[in-house]
């Protein structure tokens, strides 16, 4: 074990923080040598990495050793010590460097006066990434447990590197100066990814149909052409709604595709087609006046739900037309395209991802919360621009585009559509991390940690189900709500909670009931504007306030639970009184439910997620009366430190390491445990390994967290034991200021000190 696990765990997720904010590779890795060398005491550090084309190792970054040594350095593999560790994929300990058979002498970098020498490969995967080495002026000064902290870091590293590496190797593309160019524009970052394809444009002038009809391919087709394209869009839509039921059942993307076969069914579009066709109208012709006809009908309705139709009856045309023309691409399928689009409504975001889409780029303005998690939850990268480059630029053009960065390259070139190739092969979890993850989680000194998944859609079930989570401890129930143009039924709401619960068979499932106000709206369904929604009528504010919403879903649920456990979380609760009402009305709707015979759950287990200050002060009652807490970091930081979650301008105010906060989780904590109440955590700082040791160390023992970190958390957790997680959150408590606490997790700088 390494001499200080706490450090180790703080250095790595230091790590990944700084790479966040890094653009550059070198920055990023003068960081990691820095960090590492502080950690491990070392005189030098030094970063190789491998270069695949060259078959070597270049030495990228150093401490300790002459500066003009970086970059100069080069290794072959299995030359000297560092060559001999990467080709051999071991970790080489020596007392005096210069003892090893393997030791190279290299003048001019003052690497003599450092004999100890420690050298560990960086691997991901099958792919070699580099090799981390420290030095020390002292003989014999890295022992067995200094071999194992480095190859910790180095396994912790190694896909971290290799994604940055390959990410910015991208960004290097775009020229040193930073000006948009003829194939570089630069965006800002809506939903990470990067993703590769032909462009194709939704809402710009694909809509113009009457252009489109007038196109040489379609001419010359006749009545029987016609009747084939129907039947054949009417069989790919079967398909895409039965690909669709499969993957996201709860958003009922379904019902996007059953609007689609409805209009095509109908008389009055279809039946108008082919009438204009049976009296010589070329199909096309026909195809274009009718969906021109609807599309400009339904923009001019006063209902959202009515405009929102305009996309179907589009979508449709496109595929009559392509059909038409026997299957050649004219829009309309976006499978493996980057759609760009002047705004995007969450329903379109659910037809994209059935077509398979690759990517997005908006270009009318900001990205809406919801677009943007649903891109996220369905891992689709969006890029927001308005550069007009992006106007000229052609459906078909080839367009690589950056998600995370926000980057757009138009025609990128050879050397760059490698990198992505490469990038994608790295993208998600690898195989051997899948492999190697534990069907239970233990700290350091084998205390039981239970990891679950937060999830937003079915969709990200699978994921769930593959890193072994042990429950779902959040399941954010709005997104059916927001996908639709209309509420969802209680029936489909029961099918969706059937289904998740099933998937999870005996393992528990928490959903939390709807959560929308602040900055998640219904299209279809106004209320008052506020000056201020997230200090407005949110979350189970809303639904205590409609009740007649609020009683489909709880039906919905305890129908869902019936013959199995249940349990029900409320949102934002800011009283006992509140939850209260909230309990009395599951209990009036279970009442409800038993008079008129239907199998429901009588008695599920009911939470509360703590978010509020106002539940923090009063953690001891909620405690009481719940059977379940669960802490939402995120709104609780944003509400503890005011400062809004979604506005960038006051993003240095919210600090999840704040003092103020620290001890408010460690109240929480407390009281739950006074009152013997079960407590887990379901916002982001659970999921950060940074905040992994004081988590642990006031006692939380369940985390809910984005599937994808779970590995990482599982390793981390692997490495702390209680004793020093409780030591650390002792200091932690101390702190006094948001400097002090920023030093001790390890951030650099303040906020708004
Ligand atoms: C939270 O606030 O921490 C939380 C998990 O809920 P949401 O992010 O959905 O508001
Ligand atoms: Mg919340």
């Amino acid at each position: 074990m390494p001499k200080d696990n706490l450090d180790l765990i703080c250095q790595v997720a230091r790590l990944a923080t700084s790479l966040e904010r890094t653009t550059s590779l070198n920055a990023f890795l003068d960081q990691v040598v820095r960090m590492v060398a502080g950690h491990m005491s070392a005189t030098v550090c030094s970063l190789y990495l491998c270069d695949p084309k060259a078959q070597n190792l270049i030495l990228t970054a150093t401490v300790g050793l002459a500066s003009s040594a970086a970059g100069s350095v080069r290794l072959g593999l299995g030359e000297g010590i560092v060559g001999a560790a990467m080709a051999e994929r071991r970790t080489i300990r020596v007392a005096r460097g210069s003892d090893s058979p393997h030791f190279k002498f290299i003048p001019g970098i003052a690497e003599e006066q450092h004999a100890a020498f420690l050298a560990a490969p960086i691997v991901f995967g099958p792919t070699p990434v580099g090799v981390l080495v420290v030095q020390h002026r002292e003989v014999g000064f890295f022992g067995p447990e200094d071999a194992t902290a480095l190859e910790a870091i180095a396994y912790q590293l190694a896909g971290t590197i290799e994604h940055a590496r390959l990410l910015n190797s991208l960004s290097d593309e775009r020229p040193p100066e930073a000006e948009e160019g003829e194939c570089f524009v630069r965006g800002a970052s809506g939903a990470p990814g990067v993703a590769l394809g032909p462009l194709a444009t939704l809402g710009g002038s694909e809509t113009d149909f009457a252009a489109l009809a007038a196109d040489a391919r379609y001419q010359g087709a006749a009545a029987k052409d016609f009747a084939r394209a129907v039947a054949e869009t009417r069989r790919q839509i079967g398909e895409l709604e039965a690909f669709m039921e499969s993957q996201q059942a709860d958003v009922a993307a379904t019902l996007i595709f059953s609007a689609h076969q409805a209009i095509l069914a109908d008389d009055s579009f279809t039946g108008t087609m082919r009438q204009a066709v049976e009296t010589g109208t070329p199909p096309a012709r026909a195809i274009a006046q009718v969906v021109g006809h609807y599309a400009n009908l339904f923009s001019q309705s006063p209902l959202a739900q009515l405009r929102e139709k305009v996309r179907d009856v589009e979508d449709l045309g496109h595929r009559l037309l392509r059909n038409l023309a026997g299957g050649s691409d004219d829009g309309g399928d976006y499978r493996g395209r980057i759609v760009m689009a002047p705004d995007i409504l969450p329903s379109d975001v659910m037809r994209l991802k059935a077509q398979q889409v690759a990517g997005v780029i908006l270009t009318g303005g900001g990205v809406t919360a919801h677009v943007a998690i649903l891109c996220r939850s369905l891992d689709i990268p969006l890029v927001s621009c308005r550069n007009p480059r992006l106007a000229q630029a052609r459906s078909g053009e080839q367009v690589l585009i950056d998600g995370a960065q926000g980057h757009v390259f138009l025609n990128p070139d050879q050397k760059l559509v490698e990198r992505y190739e490469s990038l994608r092969r790295h993208a998600g979890l690898s195989a051997e991390e899948l492999a190697a993850i534990q069907p239970e989680t233990r700290t350091a000194d084998g205390e039981r940690v239970r990891l679950l998944a937060n999830i937003n859609l079915l969709g990200e079930l699978p994921l769930a189900l593959n890193v072994k989570a042990e429950g779902i401890g959040l399941y954010r129930s709005e997104f059916p709500y927001i996908i639709r143009s209309d509420f969802p039924t209680e029936d489909e709401q029961f099918a969706i909670y059937s289904r998740l619960a099933a998937a999870m068979d005996d393992r528990p499932v928490t959903f939390r009931t709807l959560d929308i106000g602040g900055d998640k709206l219904l299209n279809y369904f106004s209320t008052p504007t506020e000056n201020n929604p997230f200090l407005g009528l949110r979350a189970i504010r809303f639904s205590l306030r409609y009740r007649n919403i609020f009683a489909p879903q709880i039906r919905a649920l305890l129908r869902a639970g019936a013959g199995r456990g249940l349990r029900i979380m409320f949102p934002l609760v800011g009283s006992p009184d509140e939850f209260r009402a909230a309990r009395d009305f599951v209990a009036e709707c279970a009442a409800r439910l038993a008079q008129e015979n239907i199998p429901h759950n009588a008695a599920p287990s009911l939470g509360i997620m703590v978010e509020l200050p106002s539940a923090v002060e009063l953690i001891d009652e909620l405690a009481e009366q719940a059977d379940f807490l669960s802490i939402g970091t995120n709104d609780l930081v944003q509400y503890l430190l005011a400062a809004d979650r979604t506005n960038q301008a006051v993003a240095d105010y919210y600090v999840p390491y704040h003092p103020a906060v620290l001890r408010a989780l460690h109240r929480v904590a407390e009281g739950a445990a006074r009152r013997n109440c079960p407590l887990s955590i379901c916002g982001e700082m659970g999921g950060e390994p940074r905040f992994l040791a004081f988590l642990l160390g006031i006692g939380i023992r369940r985390f809910s967290v984005d599937a994808r970190r779970l590995p990482a958390l599982q390793r981390a957790i692997g490495t702390i034991s209680t004793a020093t997680a409780r030591a650390f959150a002792e200091r932690a408590l101390q702190t006094r200021s948001v400097q002090e606490a920023a030093d001790l997790f390890t951030c650099r700088g303040g906020n708004n000190s």
